[in-house]
C-alpha cells in the first residue's frame, strides 16, 4: 500500500514537471463567466496511445480554453452561475448536468492526471456527435472550432452553426440540426475554399446561435464573447500555419483591382426599392463579425449615436445584401493597416449600425434603418466633427467594399460609412474627386 502512494507520487510529481511548463491560471472571483481568460498557447506534449496527434491537440486546446486552474496550474472544480445550464459545477467544462459520470470520474482523480482524461473525454465526445473522422482531412483550426462548438452546444447547436456558417457562403444545406454525410461534405468543401471566412463565419454563427436559439443572458455575455473570439483567434492561427501560402494572398485594399459594386442612390424609395422595405423590426439583418478580438463598443453618455433609439451597440447586425461586404471591408482595413494603426485609427471601436430611425436634424429615414451603414469610432470623428483619426488608404479600401465615406461626402460625419451612394455637399471631397471609381449607380445600371 505505501509503496503504491510512493509509486503515484512519484508519478505525479512527473506529471507536474510535464504540465508546469504552462502557466497557471488562477481561479477568478470577479467575472463569474467562462472564457475570461487570455488563451494560453497550448504546448502538447507527445500524444498518448490511442489518440492522434490531431486529435490530441485539438482535445487539449479545447481544455484549456474552458479551464479554471488552481494555483498549480491543474484543473479545478468549478462552481457554476445559476443561469450557466450546465448543472451546478464542472472541470474544463465537463459539467454536472450533461457530463455526470465523467465530472464524477474527474473529482475523484489528482488534479495533475485530470488533464489528460479530461482532452480524451471531450475528443471522443465532440467527434461522436459530428461523425467527422480524421481522414475527412479539415484543417486543423476548422476541425477545433466545430468540435469545440459541438462541446459548448451539442451536436444539434454545433449542426445548426455550421449549418448556419455554410449557407452563408451560399452552400444549399438543409439547417436542420442533424450531422448529416451532406453537411459535412459541404463543410469540407468551405475548408478548402474559403480561407479566413469558414471560421469567421463559424464565429459569427455562434453568435447569432447563442442569441436566437438559447437567449441573450447579460451575466455571461462578455465571457462568450471572448471565449468565441479565443477560438476563433487560434482557429486562425493554426490554419494560416498550415496554408502559409494562401494566408499571404494580397488583400483586396493592396493593390489588386477593386471590383465594380453597384449601391442605389440615398432616399427613402431608392433604398426600399433596392434593400426591401425599412422596419422597425430588421427581418433583412444578419450578425456580422468584426475582424479583430478586442472591439470596443462606444458608450460615451448623451453622445449622439446611431443606437440612441435602443438597439444596443452589441448589436452587430446589418442588411444580409452587404454582410459579406462589411466583414470583408473591415478585415481588408485591418490587414492593410496592421494592429497597431488599426487601433491608432480607432476601427476597432464601433459605434453602431442599424437602427430604424429617422435621420439627425430631417425627416427622413437614416441609412442606419436599412442596417446598411456603420458608425466606427465616433469618440473621435463625431456627428458635425470636420477632423478625422482614419487614414486615407483605409477609407479608400472601405469605398473599394461598397461602404462610402460620409466625411467625404459632407465634409462632416467621418464615423459614418454607407452602402449607399450620398448626396453629396459642395466642397466636400466627393465634390472634388468625384464618387470612387468603382461605385456604380443602380439606377444607371441595366
Ligand atoms: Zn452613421
Amino acid at each position: 500500500m505505501e509503496r503504491e502512494d510512493q509509486r503515484m507520487n512519484a508519478f505525479i510529481e512527473l506529471l507536474k514537471l510535464i504540465f508546469g511548463i504552462r502557466t497557471p491560471k488562477t481561479e477568478s472571483h470577479h467575472t463569474p463567466t467562462r472564457g475570461d481568460s487570455p488563451v494560453i498557447p497550448v504546448v502538447p506534449h507527445e500524444s498518448p496511445s490511442g489518440i492522434s496527434a490531431q486529435e490530441w491537440e485539438i482535445g487539449l486546446a479545447i481544455v484549456d480554453l474552458e479551464a479554471r486552474r488552481d494555483s498549480n496550474g491543474h484543473l479545478s472544480v468549478y462552481r457554476l452561475p445559476s443561469n450557466d445550464g450546465g448543472g451546478s459545477e464542472e472541470i474544463a467544462g465537463i459539467n454536472s448536468k450533461y457530463h455526470p459520470e465523467e465530472l464524477a470520474k474527474l473529482k475523484t482523480m489528482a488534479p495533475p492526471l485530470r488533464e489528460e482524461a479530461a482532452a480524451r473525454y471531450i475528443e471522443n465526445y465532440t467527434r461522436r456527435m459530428t461523425g467527422l473522422s480524421e481522414s475527412s482531412n479539415l484543417r486543423k483550426g476548422t476541425e477545433l472550432f466545430v468540435l469545440d462548438t459541438t462541446f459548448n452546444r451539442g451536436g444539434g447547436g454545433s449542426a445548426w452553426v455550421v449549418q448556419t456558417a455554410l449557407r452563408s457562403l451560399g452552400f444549399s444545406v438543409i439547417r436542420d440540426r442533424l450531422w448529416g454525410p451532406l453537411t459535412r461534405k459541404a463543410l469540407i468543401e468551405a475548408d478548402r475554399k474559403f480561407d479566413r471566412q469558414i471560421i469567421d463565419r463559424l464565429r459569427s454563427a455562434r453568435e447569432s446561435y447563442e442569441r436566437n436559439v438559447i437567449g441573450y443572458r447579460a451575466n455571461l455575455w462578455r465571457g462568450l464573447v471572448n471565449r468565441w473570439d479565443h477560438v476563433r483567434d487560434l482557429s486562425l492561427k493554426w490554419n494560416e500555419l498550415e496554408s502559409p501560402a494562401k494566408a499571404s494572398l494580397p488583400s483586396p485594399g493592396s493593390g489588386s483591382e477593386p471590383s465594380r459594386i453597384v449601391l442605389p442612390r440615398e432616399g427613402t424609395n431608392s433604398l426600399n426599392e433596392f434593400y426591401g422595405t425599412a422596419s422597425p423590426t430588421g427581418n433583412y439583418l444578419e450578425w456580422f463579425s468584426f475582424p479583430v478580438a478586442n472591439v470596443r463598443l462606444y458608450s460615451r453618455r448623451g453622445a449622439s449615436l446611431s443606437d440612441r433609439t435602443g438597439n444596443g451597440l452589441d448589436d452587430h447586425r446589418c442588411h444580409s445584401k452587404v454582410r459579406n461586404q462589411l466583414e470583408a471591408a473591415l478585415s481588408a482595413v485591418y490587414q492593410a493597416l496592421g494592429k497597431g494603426q488599426f487601433e491608432k485609427e480607432g476601427w476597432h471601436i464601433y459605434g453602431g449600425c442599424f437602427n430604424y430611425r429617422k435621420k439627425r436634424g430631417g425627416s427622413s429615414l437614416s441609412t442606419h434603418s436599412w442596417g446598411i451603414a456603420i458608425d466606427i469610432n465616433p469618440e473621435e470623428n463625431p456627428f458635425h466633427g470636420t477632423d478625422t483619426t482614419f487614414s486615407g488608404k483605409a477609407i479608400d479600401i472601405m469605398e473599394e467594399h461598397g461602404f462610402l465615406s460620409g466625411g467625404r461626402a459632407w465634409g462632416k460625419d467621418w464615423m459614418h460609412f454607407q452602402a449607399a451612394i450620398p448626396h453629396v455637399t459642395s466642397g466636400s471631397y466627393y465634390a472634388s474627386h468625384g464618387l470612387p471609381a468603382n461605385v456604380q449607380s443602380a439606377s444607371l445600371a441595366s
